[in-house]
């Protein structure tokens, strides 16, 4: 009787104490056919996806509370609390103090919502990069997303995936799986299906199940899922879920950091002036209110909220660029890339393999047909030619049949390929010489394999054999599998190899890749008996040499534009494959990663250079062929030590270190294994370079739009705090009420600053080298240029107060109030704000060159600003609350004109810059 799997009235089945045939029964499924589409749905509907429950993040309350846990908003809320005090003592209604608690309030849901949004965003990123597995339903192979499979599927496992579900093993070839997320042990665990375990075996004992959560770091197999979503071991712990993680970026932590100094710097400056202050004899809640006030003006509150939405929308941008970013700080550093290290295949070629030639001790044969149609002929000269009459070729194709673990399909009248396009393209090429794959591998089962790796750089299987006997085939790079040959089949004949015939099998395969085709060795041997464990590597020995085989692989055709780009941009392009040095070497120079000439580096001379030589040679070669994912760690490394930044791509299991020591690692969506995704920074979801490039325009764009706010907001605050720090000093009362100067840091700054935010790219964003990823974000000028444009903002805003003050105090009547230059002052500090802001838009284009519709929402929230600020001064509860006065149109003109000479002045310096730029250029 079946066990019905997941009713609490029944014991679950222990899956390891169970046979193969005993777990299937029990879930009614068929290790060949799986189970039908209709029964996916019903179990669908009764046990539910597969998905973890999310780690209980922060909750909704939580986000919110930590809103005020931010150091500037603890000040202002001190800050509101002393106003209070102050206000109450004099009896007078505590105006500043509520209002400030309502701006706080504001901003920590302002913040609540944008965090809430943000942790939205980036888990649906998550479900974006969700892993594919590959099924049988129905006793069709197809490929469905991991959240689709139910108890009684049948799933396949390779090297580099993640397993999707718990499972018992129905079939396993050097199944090597790592459970460190599960058991802790980092030591990889062989599974073998055969066994059949104690029901107190521990789970890390349990050798013939998988786990969800777990890595196949070597062989494949094929699984009988059994558990599924919180009923799997790792859901029941699903504290390890793996989660997009969001770390702060260097940037938002230095603005950690910059948000103590200034906190700490406005509570000295309070010390200072209420102490200098009482020294003089001053009133001690005067000079506690100037210095609040100083306090308020100093701290940029709008500042963490743009960064963040800056760093949100920079993913957002990128990820409609086909760049999915999974750790944040990779958005502003990928700016900063100096060199990308990039995968050949599929990476910078499109992965569509077509074979085109081949080669066997007596035939030298061109394939024609496109795509992956099984339709084409095989031409000597230009005449076609029957395979079956030539031996050598059908031994060939047979070795192409048997070697594979590709399918070649036709979906809706198109041929398609499930598996590795290499395989596929092989397929493609024994269809076109009238061989059946599917009826082969039916008549000739296959008994073991060693699977391929990037290291070992070929694969070999056993099979039955026709007429008795096994036969071992065997494929991959051609210099390797000939060094395991003793012999060459020739006609129908097998004899011994000679040192000529290697010769001529090498220079062929020279001849080949020197056209930039991907070539590939076969060979075999015939084995009387099975072997008792299989077949391991030692057997690939003394095998028979069948011949060669070509195969074209495209380059991308976006990608030698992406190459352009990264040159004008000062990023190098480099080029790592495992393909052979000629093969690399010509795709390399096809798309401008190499000229000719240039020196190529093979792994086996990699292995014989120490740490100095290869630092010596990382600084100019830029294509490494026949490497292993153990070379790769090495070249990041020596890039590295010679002070480069640099982004790497990877798609293997082993490809991991690597990714993890790049500064931005990236994996491939489409190809690549989920072991290599969970170590990158960043998932390419089209697997294509020009991508990398997109993405790294974008991290620019992000980084100068960050740098632009910045200096944009605290220019203003240092504005702010001369204005504020002078006025006691020419006899004058603090211009500013606390309430204002948080109206301007978070309303009139903050609106421009999100606006500003979204600028789009500045033409020259890849025509300059990229900056320094441990420059200070105040480099080059940034510092000099806030502290310069704070003082012209102060100047102008004291020039204004001085006349308005005196014309003020000597001109008013009923309407107009004496002490109406305060409204004046705190009208052109935020006028003058909304020139910056225009100006500010590019570092080298004046205004007028710039089309206002690139960026509309820098003119809306001028406009926005500026209409608000005029209903604070025209609208009198806003001028009761915000402590404003009425100002007549003639002196709201002189403000205008005043403020203006703030756009003005920047406009200029653009002029002058240029101007010397031109001069040194003559
Ligand atoms: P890249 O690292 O740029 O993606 P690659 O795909 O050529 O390049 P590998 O996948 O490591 O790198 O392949 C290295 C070599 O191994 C290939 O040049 C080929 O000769 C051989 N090879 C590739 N795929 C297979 C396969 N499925 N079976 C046997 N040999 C293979």
């Amino acid at each position: 009787m079946s066990i019905e799997l997941n009713d609490p009235a029944l014991p679950t089945p222990r899956w390891h104490t169970l046979s193969v045939d005993e777990a299937l029964d029990n879930l009614h499924s068929d290790a060949d056919r799986g189970i039908s589409n209709q029964e996916v749905s019903n179990r669908l509907a009764k046990y539910g996806a597969n998905e973890l429950i999310e780690k209980a993040g922060r909750s909704p309350l939580q986000i919110f509370i930590d809103q005020f846990t931010n150091i500037m908003l603890i000040m202002l809320m001190a800050v509101a609390v002393v106003s209070a005090i102050l206000d109450i003592r004099d009896r007078e209604f505590p105006k500043d103090a509520i209002a400030i608690t309502v701006i706080v309030l504001l901003n920590g849901i302002l913040g609540y919502a944008q965090e809430s949004n943000a942790e939205k965003a980036l888990a649906a990123l998550k479900r974006l990069s969700s892993p594919r597995v590959k099924v049988v339903r129905g006793g069709n192979i197809i490929e469905v997303n991991g959240k689709e499979l139910v108890p009684g599927d049948v799933m396949f496992l390779e090297a580099g995936v993640q397993v999707a579900a718990d499972g018992r093993l129905l079939e396993a070839q050097n199944l090597q799986i790592r459970e460190s997320a599960l058991t802790g042990e980092a030591e990889s665990v062989n599974k073998n299906p055969n066994l059949t375990l104690e029901l107190d075996a521990s789970l890390g004992d349990r050798h013939n199940c998988v786990y969800q959560g777990t890595e196949v770091i070597q062989g494949r197999a094929k699984v009988l899922v059994t558990k599924t979503g919180m009923q799997t071991e790792l859901g029941k712990i699903a504290t390890l879920i793996q989660d997009v993680e969001t770390d702060d970026t260097p940037l938002q932590q230095r603005m950690t950091q910059l948000g103590n100094v200034l906190v700490s710097g406005s509570l000295i400056l309070v010390a200072l002036v209420v102490g200098i202050g009482m020294l003089n004899k001053g009133n001690f809640a005067d000079l506690l209110k100037t210095s609040l006030s100083m306090a308020v003006a100093v701290v940029p509150e709008g500042l963490p909220a743009v960064v963040t939405v800056t760093l949100a929308l920079g993913t957002q941008r990128m990820v409609k660029r086909h760049a999915l970013i999974r750790r944040l700080p990779a958005v502003e550093t990928l700016g900063s890339v100096t060199t990308i290290c990039s995968d050949k295949t599929g990476t910078l070629t499109q992965n569509k393999m077509v074979v085109q030639n081949i080669r066997t001790a007596q035939h030298s044969l061109k394939i024609t047909g496109e795509g992956y149609a099984p339709t084409g002929k095989f031409l000597s000269d230009t005449s076609a030619i029957e395979v079956q009459n030539f031996p050598e070729v059908q031994q060939l194709l047979m070795s192409c049949i048997f070697c594979n673990d590709a399918i070649l399909q036709q979906k809706d009248g198109e041929w398609i390929i499930i598996g590795d396009p290499t395989e596929g393209a092989l397929l493609v090429l024994s269809g076109k010489g009238g061989c059946d794959a599917a009826e082969w591998q039916h008549r000739m089962p296959r008994y073991a394999e060693v699977p391929f790796s990037s290291e070992r750089k070929r694969m070999s299987v056993l099979v039955q054999g026709e007429m008795g006997g096994y036969v071992m085939f065997c494929k991959g790079s051609p210099e390797l599998t000939l060094e395991c040959c003793t012999h060459i089949q020739i006609g129908d004949q097998v004899r011994a190899i000679a040192a000529d015939q290697r010769q001529q099998v090498l220079e062929q395969n020279n001849q080949l890749a020197a056209d930039g085709l991907r070539v590939l060795g076969f060979a075999y041997r015939n084995i009387a008996n099975l072997p008792e464990n299989g077949i391991t590597e030692a057997d690939e020995s003394n095998l028979t040499w069948v011949g060669l085989v070509g195969m074209f692989d495209a380059p991308r055709p976006e990608v030698r534009e992406a190459v352009k780009q990264c040159r004008q941009a000062g990023i190098r392009p480099v080029m790592i494959t495992g393909d052979h040095q000629l093969t690399a070497k010509a795709i390399a120079e096809n798309l401008g990663i190499a000229q000719a000439g240039d020196r190529v580096i093979t792994g086996k001379e990699l292995e014989l250079m120490d740490a100095q030589a290869l630092d010596q040679a990382v600084i100019d070669v830029s294509v490494y062929a026949r490497v292993s994912p153990e070379h790769k760690l090495r070249i990041v490394q020596s890039l590295q030590r010679q002070h480069q930044f640099v982004a790497m791509t990877g798609d293997g299991v082993n490809d991991a270190p690597a990714l993890k020591q790049a500064d931005i690692g990236i994996a491939m969506g489409i190809t690549g294994t989920d072991v290599s995704k969970e170590a990158s920074d960043m998932i390419l979801l089209d697997d294509n370079f020009a991508t990398i490039v997109a993405a790294t325009e974008e991290g620019r764009v992000v980084y100068t739009n960050i740098r632009r706010f910045i200096k944009y907001i605290l220019g203003s605050n240092i504005g702010e705090v001369i204005t504020i720090a002078v006025a006691p000093f020419i006899g004058l009362t603090v211009p500013l009420i606390p309430l204002q100067i948080l109206w301007m840091n978070l309303v009139t700054d903050g609106l421009p600053a999100l606006a500003l935010a979204v600028e789009p790219a500045e033409p020259n964003v890849m025509k300059r080298p990229p900056f320094d990823p441990r420059e200070s974000i105040f480099a080059r000028g940034m510092g000099s240029y806030m502290i310069r444009v704070g003082i012209i903002l102060a100047v102008i805003t004291i020039c204004l107060m001085v006349w308005s003050e005196s014309y003020t105090t000597s001109n008013f009547d009923g309407i107009y109030k004496p002490e109406r230059w305060t409204t004046m002052v705190f009208t052109t500090l935020c006028l003058a704000q909304m020139g910056h802001a225009i100006a500010i838009r590019s570092n080298t284009q004046l205004m007028i060159e710039l089309n206002p519709m690139t960026n509309p929402y820098v003119w809306g929230s001028v406009i926005m600003t500026t209409v608000l600020q005029l209903l604070l001064i025209y609208v009198e509860p806003l001028r009761n609350f915000f402590g404003t006065h009425l100002i007549s149109p003639t002196e709201l003109a002189v403000c205008v004109g005043f403020s203006s000479l703030m756009f003005v002045w920047i406009e200029l310096e653009k002029l002058v810059i240029r101007w010397w730029a031109w001069k040194g250029q003559r």
